[in-house]
């Protein structure tokens, strides 16, 4: 399978800058954002986007680095950035924990986001914030897509770094640790802030960002109800997905399996 990995120019917006570009396997493409705000870089791109990221990164000189989870995409260059730019890597406690004792990608996710990373040991931070230049960003926990995912709320411009708990509206597949029952209470709990704009890892700057993110809390209540539903009239969570989720999709991504409707849809029914 071969991976075209095209840069895209730096976005900029208000007083931050992100180093984008986008992956494409097949038919599929997916875009990554690495934020540089007030002297602190929020994610680190996946390991394919390496010289790109170390570009912007001896660019821009930030004094820390934060990262929202553990996935690759965007821890992928923590380690490589500490090493050879001395860069600062801090995160959650959890998400510290499995990267110091590393992980094992699926074969998939090695393809689409680059080899696997060298075991690691980021800064493990125990406070509710983290300083940048000229105030704070809050480490909100909002697990769900996974369990260690933090976001980021800066008080003074209401914006938030959601890191994966926003991507999209609706969702068309999930992974195999999603739980759709902890998306649903970390949008809860971020939408209890004023959020004017919000950073994706992936969908880049979302303005309007509270209605993005109500949209995708009423999206995961609906499929809530509609596999429940389903399920006490007998459906088994094969056929829930089939009935919810559309043909093609399923074709899609049911080969690989790692990215898949049916991960969501077994999230809900487990915790029935
Ligand atoms: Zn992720």
């Amino acid at each position: 399978m071969i991976v075209r990995h095209t840069v895209l120019p730096n976005k900029h917006y208000d007083e931050l800058e992100a180093a984008t570009g986008k992956l494409e396997i097949g038919s599929q493409t997916f875009f990554y954002h690495v934020y540089f705000y007030q002297g602190v870089l929020i994610d680190t791109g996946p390991p394919r986007a390496r010289a790109h990221i170390n570009r912007f990164v001896e660019d821009k000189k930030p004094d820390k680095a934060f990262l929202t989870h553990y996935h690759e995409d965007h821890s992928g260059n923590a380690s490589y950035l500490h090493r050879n730019n001395h860069l600062k890597v801090s995160c959650g406690e959890k998400t510290a924990s499995i990267l110091k004792q590393g992980f094992a990608l699926p074969l998939y996710r090695k393809v689409i986001w680059g080899k696997d990373m060298k075991p690691f040991t980021p800064h493990s931070l125990h406070d509710t914030y983290i300083d940048h230049r000229e105030g704070r960003l809050l480490l909100i926990p909002s697990p769900g897509h996974s369990e260690d995912h933090y976001s980021l709320y800066d008080p003074k411009r209401k914006w938030l770094f959601a890191g994966d708990l926003f991507l999209a509206k609706r969702l068309r597949y999930g992974m195999r640790e999603d739980s759709v029952p902890q998306m649903i209470q970390s949008l809860q709990t971020v939408l209890q802030y004023n959020i004017d704009t919000v950073f994706c890892g992936h969908a880049g700057i979302v303005k309007q960002g509270k209605d993005a993110l109500q949209a995708k809390l009423n999206f995961l209540l609906d499929l809530s109800n509609q596999t429940l539903t389903l399920k006490r009239k007998g459906y088994n969570a094969r056929r829930i997905t089939e009935k919810l989720f559309s043909k093609s999709i399923l074709m899609k991504w049911v080969s690989a399996n790692e990215f898949s409707p049916h991960h969501l849809v077994n999230s809900i029914l487990k915790r029935d």
